[in-house]
């Protein structure tokens, strides 16, 4: 979501008249965007700033802004915290990010921009040049409360952009040689419940869909060009049977949902107010694979929660077991100002935390070595991305499932954002590897 937001932003500037910088050190302006989920995240974007203001004062650049969910966390005080600082925006406000870097420019310091919860942000759809692939907001902020995100509080109430206006962006994206789109929303699945995402003028759905994301996915779904469609977070409230049907019966829709699952131990689930049991969610991944095996599923963990004994964890360990996950982050918890597990103490030491992650992550390997090959000598439908990042002579791209593959490009390399048939010859926990076939 703050990739995307960045890219909003410099469209903005771009349209503005200003230019990137080839680096940091040749930029007359620069902005910090920052997350707040985790202590760590902000320290480090607060700590970025920091720096940036050093050069500032050492003349080497003109202005400087933090944007995103700290500075709506920090309100005022991030003034306090970083003495210099020219202007703060929070997520809702963006927009007016051009007009207060002129104000910058002539010498003002020190602007806030806030939202209150239920603002409606402009300029949603702005993009820079992305290439073949883009994300798009769907869905802003957060209705969920659980325990320990401070996510609802900072990036506001939930709502829906027009299915319509989702639609124009992805088909000026798709026009401008985007192949693959991914919507996002932090419960994308609650894609038009809390207002109306479809006018009464709407065409109705040629294919009968009630529900308001899979109706938007079908819109989709026509776009000429538009070749793969994406989607995160999922949740399993959501995993309803018009969504199996949508992606069984629209070729576009990727055959992969990121279902952050957080806990296996229904106790711990029920603390974090995560609205599932662990049944409901094993159901749920139940169903999407009952209809293609190969379904790809990946998930958040968080280790360490508040009260979370060796029982519980074990819980998440055989759940992810169960689940049989494609991949998994895994976070260490960190207790956030303001949340409800705040309040509690955070009992977890932190060699505990680390001993988690490890145990979670080396199981994950060999879940992922093993799922993973299953998939030998089968061809999958890739779209190259470029040279791969750890040998600049192979190629790597992704299959529908969201599959890292690696392939040799042969004597002429495709052209990045073409979509070939690779046919994977070794496979890796995270990698599958394969020739064009
Ligand atoms: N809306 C998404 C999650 C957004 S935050 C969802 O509900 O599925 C991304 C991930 O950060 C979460 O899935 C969670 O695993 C992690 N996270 C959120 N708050 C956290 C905290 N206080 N400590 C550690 N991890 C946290
Ligand atoms: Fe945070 Fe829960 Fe909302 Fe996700 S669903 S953003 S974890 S409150």
């Amino acid at each position: 979501m703050n990739v995307r937001d960045s890219e909003a932003v410099a469209a903005l500037l771009s349209a503005a008249g200003y230019e990137e910088a080839a680096s940091e050190e040749d930029a007359d302006i620069a902005i910090v965007n920052s997350c707040t989920v985790r202590e760590r995240a902000e320290n480090k974007a607060v700590g970025k700033t920091g720096y940036l203001l050093a050069a500032k004062r050492a003349g080497r650049l003109k202005a400087a802004g933090l944007m995103g969910c700290a500075v709506q966390r920090l309100g005022e005080s991030v003034f306090k915290a970083l003495p210099g600082l020219d202007f703060a925006v929070g997520p809702r406000r963006y927009g007016a990010i051009p007009r207060l870097i002129e104000r910058a420019l002539a010498g003002e310091s020190g602007m806030l921009e806030i939202s209150g919860p239920d603002e409606v942000p402009q300029s949603m759809d702005a993009h820079g040049d992305c290439g073949f692939r883009a994300f798009t907001t769907v869905l802003l902020g957060c209705d969920n409360r659980c325990s320990y995100c401070i996510v609802p509080d900072v990036r506001g109430r939930e709502y829906s952009r027009p299915a319509r206006e989702v639609a124009a962006e992805a088909a000026a994206l798709a026009a401008r040689g985007v192949k693959e789109i991914t919507l996002l929303g932090q419960s994308v699945l609650r894609y038009g419940r809390r207002n109306p995402a479809f006018a009464p003028d709407d065409p109705p759905s040629p294919g009968g869909y009630r529900e308001p994301f899979p109706r938007l996915l079908e819109m989709l779904q026509t776009i000429p060009g538009l070749e793969r469609i994406r989607f995160t977070s999922g949740h399993p409230s959501g995993c309803t049977d018009e969504l199996v049907r949508a992606f069984a019966e629209m070729p576009k829709v990727c055959r992969h949902l990121h279902l952050p699952v957080q806990s296996g131990s229904d106790r711990v689930l029920k603390e974090m107010g995560r609205g599932y049991t662990r049944a409901r969610y094993l159901a749920a991944v139940a169903k999407l694979r009952a209809f293609d095996p190969e379904f790809a599923v990946t998930t958040d963990v968080i280790v360490g929660y508040p009260g979370e004994t060796d029982a519980d964890f074990e819980d998440t360990r055989s759940l992810m077991e169960e689940a049989g996950f494609d991949n998994a982050f895994v976070f260490k918890y960190s207790p956030r100002p303001g949340t409800r597990s705040a309040l509690l103490a955070d009992d977890v030491p932190r060699e505990e935390k680390e001993r988690r992650d490890a145990v979670l992550l080396a199981d994950q390997d060999a879940r992922g070595a093993a799922r993973n090959a299953r998939l030998a000598g089968t061809v999958r439908r890739i779209l190259a991305e470029g040279p791969s990042a750890r040998n600049a002579a192979r190629w790597s791209g992704r299959d529908g499932g969201n599959r890292i593959t690696v392939f040799e490009p042969g004597a002429a390399p495709p052209a990045p954002g073409t979509f070939l048939d690779v046919r994977i010859t070794r496979t890796a926990p995270q990698t599958l590897y394969g020739e064009i076939a």
